[in-house]
């Protein structure tokens, strides 16, 4: 049978460790604050804006919620930011993303200042993670490490395939994984034979944005495969960019959609929060 990897139990156990952390640093007098930016009301952000307003409360972190306007000019949106960046009460800086067109999220992003750049997307976090230093790390792919370690899967020496290389996802995975001195492949569109590429997987990563993509015959007897894809299929329940039923008889581990990776997205953005505290010492 293989291992279902239960990401709401294990994002639950890291937040309550989290919520411990932060309780330490306030008997110390040190209070954390990530402010949120969202422009616009988009009902997903709303939800995704909502679900870490609420898991801030649980861990005991101070949420400032700044709810723009649609209209909101791209100028109007760097002044807040840097703003933000000079207070000292702000440990971490969130924008939600999507923006709306008119504004360049590049600029955006580069105009965090990196040391409160609690969602690891500004160049000076990522260039931090591809050369080791100390930094914030994109929440999705750190989560699937905290996934893995904590499910006693072994990654050093393995090999591992990552399908997708955005800038969120595929990319500050396949660095992680090689953090953790795996073999890495990164796949992408252009990859010649896909099927042959992820049968070499220990460690199939997929994040395609694709829904039930990956079949059986993407898989090796045995392999552990992380999906981080989220879908609505037709009858409206959610699904990965696996075929979790196709797939699950030939694996050793896998995560589940929903509650795998998903979870987990929230949770590091919470110990990035509290890593922060470090980061800005
Ligand atoms: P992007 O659309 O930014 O990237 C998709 C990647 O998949 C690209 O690199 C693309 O290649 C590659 N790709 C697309 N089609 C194929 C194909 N046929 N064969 C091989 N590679 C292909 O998506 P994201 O990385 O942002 O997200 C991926 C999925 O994960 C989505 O379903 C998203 O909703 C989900 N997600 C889930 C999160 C969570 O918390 N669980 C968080 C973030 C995302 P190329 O670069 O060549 O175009």
């Amino acid at each position: 049978m293989a291992q279902i990897i239960d990401g709401k139990k294990i994002s639950t156990e890291l937040k309550l460790e989290l919520k411990d952390k932060v309780a330490k640093y306030k008997k110390e007098g040190i209070e954390i604050t990530l402010a949120v930016i969202q422009v616009g009301n988009d009902k997903a952000s709303s939800v995704y804006v909502g679900n870490k307003k609420k898991a801030c409360e649980f861990i005991g972190i101070r949420s400032l919620a700044y709810e723009l306007d649609e209209n909101t000019t791209q100028e109007e949106l760097l002044s807040l930011i840097k703003e933000l960046n000079q207070r000292e009460d702000v440990n971490g800086i969130l924008v939600q993303l999507p923006l709306p067109k008119h504004i360049d999220e590049d600029m955006v992003i580069e105009t965090i200042d990196a040391k409160k750049d609690v969602d690891g997307f500004h160049p000076m976090s990522v260039g931090a993670l591809s050369i080791g230093k100390k930094g914030f790390i994109s929440c999705t792919p750190y989560g699937i490490i905290e996934l893995l370690k904590r499910s006693n899967i072994e990654i050093d020496g393995k090999e591992c395939v990552v399908v997708g290389r955005s800038n969120i996802v595929g990319k500050p995975m396949s660095m992680l994984l090689l953090r953790e001195n795996a073999t890495v492949t990164t796949a992408h569109s252009h990859t010649k034979d896909l099927k042959e590429v992820c049968k070499r997987a220990d460690i199939l990563v997929v994040a395609i944005g694709k829904p039930k993509f990956i079949n059986s015959e993407y898989v090796k007897e045995g392999a552990v495969v992380i999906d981080v894809g989220i879908h609505r299929n037709e009858d409206n329940k959610l699904c990965g960019d696996v075929d979790y039923d196709d797939v699950y008889p030939h694996v050793s581990a896998i995560t589940p959609v929903p509650g795998g990776v998903g979870p987990m997205t929230i949770a590091m953005l919470m110990k990035n929060c509290v890593n922060a505290v470090e980061i800005q010492k």
